[in-house]
């Protein structure tokens, strides 16, 4: 009899509520919300589960924040809709053909460039030499290691903030291209018919550079023109992009014999 009356109060005890406190309670929330599976695609994101939203506990309460994936979602929403889209599953390292020993060498720099502390990458000369390949999968790189990155090719950008210099658009549109983590600037100082870049088109490309350098921000830049040519059509862009490229300054020379010649940018 009394060993029955035990076993029942031994009963009570395991079935007697779990206490636990508020803080407990809230981290159950928190963890139970960001456990949870949301619906954004384009982009695997295992932090917020592809909600774009995070729970924290700041100051005793749950707060929603938005998750670091945002910014990666925004830029490959933008690169697809600049066209950079396609370009960025055909244009990888893999699939770049480095046939001839200079082509190795940009190859292999280029992927050094991602790791290295430099913050522009710049090449320049020769049509069809491969440079929008190259810069476009180093931009692929950058995306996969979760930076946001965008796509501005120099004669479609210059001319539409040509068109609205006068306005508040001109500054703000600006703004997009000078603040982002990674801008890719492509076909630079690329004119209609070849003509040379007007008063306009050098401030915009000094605005732009002006604030990358100063904001140590990175810059991907291809143009037809080489280093050499950038410094004749404006000394304080060409300087910037010398600078911050140190090394990574790659200028493919226009002659057609093939016989390219490829430049460290130490000019002073
Ligand atoms: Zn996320």
């Amino acid at each position: 009899m009394e060993m029955e009356i035990k076993s029942l109060q031994n009963l009570r005890e395991i079935h007697k509520p779990m206490e636990i406190t508020y803080e407990q309670r809230l981290q159950r929330f928190v963890d139970k919300f960001n456990e949870e599976e949301g619906d954004l695609t384009d982009y695997d994101c295992r932090k917020c589960r592809n909600k774009g939203v995070v729970a924290i506990i700041e100051d005793g309460i749950e707060k929603h924040r938005d998750c670091e994936c945002m910014a990666i979602r925004k830029s490959l929403r933008l690169i697809k809709k600049s066209g950079l889209g396609h370009l960025l599953k055909m244009c990888t390292f893999e699939s770049y053909d480095a046939e001839e020993p200079w082509q190795q060498q940009i190859k292999e720099k280029a992927q050094v460039f991602i790791k290295s502390k430099n913050k522009v990458f710049f090449i320049g000369g020769q049509v069809g030499a491969g440079k929008t390949h190259i810069c476009t999968a180093i931009v692929g790189k950058f995306l996969q290691t979760s930076k946001a990155a965008r796509y501005m090719m120099w004669r479609d950008v210059s001319t539409r903030l040509k068109a609205v210099v006068t306005t508040d658009e001109y500054s703000k549109q600006l703004d997009d291209f000078k603040r982002v983590e990674i801008l890719y600037i492509d076909d630079l100082f690329k004119t209609e018919q070849g003509k040379f870049p007007t008063a306009a088109d050098v401030n915009i490309a000094f605005e732009l550079l002006n604030y990358r350098y100063n904001n140590e921000l990175i810059t991907i830049i291809s143009s037809e023109k080489t280093v050499d040519e950038i410094l004749e059509i404006d000394e304080a862009c060409g300087s910037r992009i010398v600078q911050r490229a140190g090394e990574f300054c790659f200028n493919i020379s226009k002659d057609t014999s093939k016989n390219m010649r490829l430049k460290g940018g130490l000019k002073k």
